[in-house]
């Protein structure tokens, strides 16, 4: 077999570029892409953009504002990876990417301004409790629809998209016992934006654990995991954000590591591979840390008491990074089946992403609304009760677009799901 380059002979350092010809160009993730779905443009699929950054490498393509669309319109949903047989590691590629782009292409200002305001706030609880706290008084006063009505286009797809800010002050919603000295420790990384809109999750997810028989230790302070910098290309304070939060998690000691937000557990599962070159000792602990990371379904599995009965219809929506980037589809299904008078029913393309992909429905709100239609399609068909899924920013993007639709089937994360169920049985 012919040895593989380095690097392109022409220089431009873009990507790892021998991963690029790990793609055979068979088109077997065409399919399995979202974009390409919608689209059915080669430039929007896996395939295709491999081809953009081969080309972007080699010189032949300048980052002019047509490659840098294609680039831009890609989930970093990871489908493309679980469809293709060849291994391409597709996440790492256009992470690289992106981390190019903004670095070498200047762009217009509304999208300049558009991102810098998601860099400055998402990342910084502090900051974005402060920008939502009028919206928390609007919408007490009940102004809400009026607020959402009165707004341009472009700010109402945004205020949509958030929930009703009285759901997400909830505390846990079920009592747990006290763990023994010799329970197995967990930690639940609070993430960012997911400790100021989607707090109940994660009291839950705590609770549950307790429950399960887990000792659950709480850090000092959660800080963002990077995995919004990672996506959108802001490579330097993604490292810097990895590396507090190694030290964080492996001073912490616990045996297993978690997160709410299926996005924020696979970015420490792979702090391993993102620290490599650090000093020896920050990568060591990189690689300790991103080896205890796992869902928190696979911790209750087999070991949460579950509810007597809870008769219901519930369809399960896979988020991308949990499926795709940890690979976790059947432990949650499990979990839900296990529950006398639950009936799972399977909705079309469970594990197609949904178009919230962290930022991606404040970035590209076209292409993550035409998924949204699709997701609520396919869920709307199912006839359930409920979605339930295990990644706030999918809770958010289909419960707008089903409330959009007056629907009145109810989206839940599995952790307040699962509470709900308990606390329901327990009455
Ligand atoms: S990414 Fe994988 S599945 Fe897609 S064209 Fe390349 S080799 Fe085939
Ligand atoms: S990450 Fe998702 S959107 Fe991007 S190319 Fe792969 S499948 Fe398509």
């Amino acid at each position: 077999m012919a040895s593989r380059p380095a690097h392109s002979i022409w220089g431009r350092k873009i990507v790892e570029y021998d991963l690029l010809f790990d793609c055979v160009h068979c088109g077997l993730c065409l399919e399995a892409c979202p974009t390409y779905a919608i689209s059915r443009a080669e430039m929007d699929s896996p395939r295709g953009r491999i081809y953009l950054m081969k080309a972007l490498a080699e010189g032949r393509l300048d980052l002019d504002s047509d490659a840098v669309r294609h680039l831009d319109a890609c989930l970093g949903c990871r489908g493309c990876e679980t469809a293709c047989p060849s291994g391409v590691h597709y996440g790492r590629l256009i992470e690289d990417t992106r981390s190019y782009i903004e670095g070498n292409y200047r762009r217009e200002t509304p999208d300049l301004l558009r991102r810098g305001l998601i860099s400055a706030i998402f990342p910084y609880p502090a900051r974005l409790r402060i920008l939502i706290s009028p919206l928390r008084l609007i919408e007490r006063a009940g102004l809400r629809p009026l607020l959402n009505r009165m707004m341009p286009r472009s700010i109402r797809s945004w205020l949509e998209l958030l929930p009703p800010l009285a759901s997400t002050q909830t505390s846990a919603s079920i009592s747990s016992p006290a763990p023994s000295s010799s329970a197995q420790t967990v930690v639940v990384h609070h993430g960012c934006v997911a400790q100021v809109l989607a707090r109940s999750e994660i009291a839950n997810a705590e609770a549950l654990l307790a429950r399960a028989g887990y000792r659950v230790i709480h850090l000092d302070r959660t800080i963002c995991c990077g995995a919004l910098d990672l996506h959108s290309g802001n490579r330097a304070r993604a490292l810097d954000f990895a590396r507090a939060n190694v030290r964080a998690l492996a001073a912490s000691g616990a045996n297993a590591i978690v997160s709410t937000a299926s996005g924020c557990s696979t970015a420490i599962a792979e702090y391993g591979m993102l620290l490599k070159d650090d000093d020896h000792e920050l990568s060591e602990k990189a690689r300790l840390v991103a080896s205890r990371v796992t869902d928190l379904s696979n911790l209750l599995l087999k070991r949460l008491p579950m509810p007597r009965s809870f008769s219901c219809t519930v369809t399960y929506h896979d988020a991308c990074h949990l499926a795709h980037g940890l690979g976790v589809r059947d432990a949650p299904r499990e979990l839900l089946r296990s529950i006398p008078g639950l009936k799972l029913v399977e909705m079309v393309d469970a594990d197609m992403c949904c178009g919230s992909a962290g930022s991606y429905n404040l970035t590209e709100p076209e292409m993550a609304n035409a998924l949204a239609r699709r997701k609520a399609d396919s869920t709307i068909a199912t006839r359930a009760d409920y979605v339930v899924l295990a990644n706030p920013g999918c809770e958010f993007q289909i419960a707008s677009e089903l409330r959009r639709r007056g629907s009145n089937i109810r989206v839940m994360h599995l952790a307040d799901f699962l509470a709900m169920a308990i606390r329901t049985s327990d009455e």
